[in-house]
């Protein structure tokens, strides 16, 4: 006999939230999910009235779902959403992803722009992985590199001045154990979900879903009939990432709501080691070639594109 959710004593469960052990609906469920969306956004100061919101959109679950969730919560009232997509050029894999943001926000009546890294580089991720000298240059760092400036520059375009990413629980922990092998202890501190305007574009990066299990994502996606992209990137990496995140999950099938509590502690650890002048003092250099922001005489896209096309 199925049992009846714990929130509204109403209605059939259909999920049982390990960590809490409570057993909720569809109803209580959806709205436990958006709702520790807001506690997120409001917690951390994350978007203000007036703000102009540009979503980075891909197709994925995360993405779809942030959108929707902002959708839900911010109806009615400033700030305006925008979608933001990615074309990376991988054939047979974003040309179907792309329809469906396309639709997707079509439904909703967000606006939702595409830029192509092969306008703005000129070239795609398949040419790029025809001329990568190596294999030992991992696609998805090329990839990431890209999108990065790709996703700043559609925010400019649209005159956002908040980026919201769908990252979820399960990638934050991630990144922190992935940083802390690395012995790269300057990044957690930028992990501190306080947004803090990079670049002189006066732009903010949040992560509104960063408290919320990657799996309760897909079953919040899946109860919205939410039509994600399932299908792997053909260039994905295996990289450390995997690792992390099979321990990750292993370690919480036999202990329920540890990912919870490492978020937790991650998070006063970020908290202590966040340096803000450090990265203020970074952002003011500018790349000698394209005259974006960087930290290096030469910015990231730039010494990418060199080692692809040895530009001179
Ligand atoms: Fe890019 Fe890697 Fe993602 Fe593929 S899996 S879209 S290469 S970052
Ligand atoms: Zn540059």
């Amino acid at each position: 006999m199925s049992k009846q959710c714990s929130k509204c004593g109403k209605n059939n469960a259909i999920y049982l939230r390990h960590y809490s052990g409570e057993l909720l609906c569809k109803k209580c469920f959806i709205k436990s999910v958006e709702y520790k969306a807001k506690k997120t956004l409001s917690k951390f100061s994350m978007i203000n009235h007036g703000d102009r919101v540009a979503v980075a959109v891909s197709g994925g679950k995360d993405s779809l779902t942030l959108l929707n969730i902002l959708k839900n919560i911010l109806n009615g009232v400033k700030p305006e959403l925008v979608a933001i997509t990615v074309d990376e050029g991988i054939q047979g894999y974003r040309d179907e992803s792309l329809d469906i943001v396309k639709n997707f926000c079509s439904n909703l009546g967000v606006e939702n722009r595409i830029l192509s890294f092969k306008k703005l580089f000129g070239l795609s991720m398949d040419d790029a992985m025809e001329l990568r000298p190596s294999k030992k240059v991992s696609s998805c760092s090329i990839c990431g590199t890209f999108r990065r400036r790709a996703i700043d520059l559609l925010a400019e375009s649209c005159g956002a001045n908040v980026i919201a990413t769908g990252h979820n629980l399960d990638d934050y922990v991630q990144t922190f154990f992935i940083n802390l092998f690395a012995g790269d202890i300057e990044r957690i501190g930028w992990a501190y979900p306080e947004p803090v305007e990079y670049g002189s574009g006066g732009l903010k990066k949040i992560k509104p879903l960063m408290e919320i299990y990657e799996k309760e994502l897909v079953l919040y996606a899946i109860q919205q009939n939410i039509p994600f992209q399932s299908e792997e990137c053909p260039y994905k990496d295996e990289s450390i990432r995997t690792d992390f995140r099979n321990h990750l999950n292993n370690l919480e099938k036999s202990h329920p709501g540890i990912k919870y509590n490492a978020y937790n502690s991650i998070l006063k650890i970020a908290k202590k080691l966040k340096t803000t002048d450090s990265m203020i003092s970074q952002e003011r250099k500018k790349c000698l070639v394209c005259n974006r922001d960087s930290s290096n005489s030469i910015c990231s896209v730039c010494r990418t594109l060199d080692l692809l096309i040895k530009r001179n």
